[in-house]
């Protein structure tokens, strides 16, 4: 869904003078989430407006070079105040997802309100609840969306090199740094947003080159005694208990990046990494080429995402879990003749 000749009058209008504005995106943001939402906050406020990103969960701390992410309000910190922002806002943006159940209990507030809404998202089946779409599930991330954003509204020359480190940020997390989920559009985006002073290089390494021990040696952990192969679906599996979470000191995107490894093995085409956590079992699948596994989480996961990354949890044990996960296999994964 794109933007229509007569959306873009309307949003022109809608943002020609100063308003309340408030930006939300999903719970536990990752790179795009978060660059997008920061991304668009920066250009909106270059009109006058006032803007408030509110993550129903914390950031990891990873992203703590993005300028302006420390006045994020984060709703499980201050739900009242939150909901306050949401029912005095003349316009919500919600970036980086597409069902109101990924911003928890902030949904039906949104819903209720009267601001005009406006959703900027790349993933499958988007609920129709705003009054502006721009969604574009061939898109690489929501930060490309927001380039296109800028650049539909005419208003390029705002873009500057700190708008541009926020989305470039959201460009190299949801591509795996240009390795997946790319078309032509993206590289264009990449390149306009250097042209502006992007130093693309520093980011990815504060992005992937302050890794601590702690997570070094989970890593290791993960790989050396929590890997599970299913090679007649060419799957792998990794799975956490509530325990490695205390020996480990597990915090939040402690793990990010985890289930990526087992796509790095041979034969290996779908991976699972699931979680115990306090009262929920969360779940990340990746997949590569024609494995959906945004149908698997849909179906049976209660969740949903992107073809090849998708998430879902379950109220199950963890055991449980992996077996459903099997189960399903042969549903989505042919297998594999052994060679004799
Ligand atoms: P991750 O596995 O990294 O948490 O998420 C991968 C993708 O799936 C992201 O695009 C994320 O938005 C989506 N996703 C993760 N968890 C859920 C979930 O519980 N429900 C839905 N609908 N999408 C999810
Ligand atoms: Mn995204």
């Amino acid at each position: 869904m794109n933007l229509t000749t007569a959306d873009i009058t309307e949003l022109k209008a809608l943002l020609a003078y100063p308003k309340g504005i408030v930006i939300l995106t999903h719970r536990n943001p990752d790179g795009d989430a978060i660059g997008s939402s920061l991304g668009l906050r920066h250009f909106l406020e270059k009109f006058g407006h006032v803007v408030k990103i509110i993550l129903p969960s914390e950031y990891p701390t990873t992203f703590h070079y993005l300028r302006g992410i420390d006045d994020c309000l984060v709703f499980d910190n201050e739900q009242s105040r939150s909901f306050e922002e949401i029912s005095k806002a003349d316009v919500i943006c919600c970036l980086d997802f597409n069902a109101l159940d990924r911003v928890d209990k902030m949904g039906p507030a949104v819903l209720q309100s009267k601001a005009k809404k406006i959703l900027i998202d790349h993933h499958l089946d988007p609920e129709p609840f705003a009054d502006y779409v721009l969604s574009d599930t061939g898109a690489s991330s929501t930060c490309e969306l927001i380039h296109q954003f800028i650049h539909q509204l005419g208003e390029m020359e705002k873009l500057d090199a700190n708008i541009g480190d926020a989305l470039f940020t959201g460009l190299i997390t949801d591509t795996g740094s240009f390795k997946y989920n790319t078309r032509p559009e993206t590289y264009k985006v990449a390149a306009a947003l250097k042209e502006r002073g992007v130093d693309d290089y520093g980011l990815q390494d504060k992005i992937f080159n302050t890794v601590s021990e702690k997570q070094m040696r989970l890593l290791g952990h993960c790989l050396a005694n929590r890997m599970e192969l299913v090679p007649e679906y060419s799957a792998g599996i990794i799975a956490l208990t509530k325990q490695d979470y205390v020996d480990f000191d597990i915090k939040r995107g402690d793990t990010e990046g985890v289930v990526n490894y087992l796509l790095m093995l041979k034969g290996i085409e779908i991976a699972a990494f699931i979680r115990e956590q306090p009262t929920i079992v969360k779940l990340s699948l990746r997949s590569k080429g024609d494995i959906s596994v945004q149908e698997i989480c849909r179906n049976h996961f209660n969740g949903g995402g992107h073809k090849n990354a998708s998430g879902g949890a379950a109220y199950a044990k963890l055991q449980d879990i992996i077996d459903r996960f099997k189960a399903v296999l042969p549903k989505y994964v042919d297998k594999k003749v052994p060679v004799l």
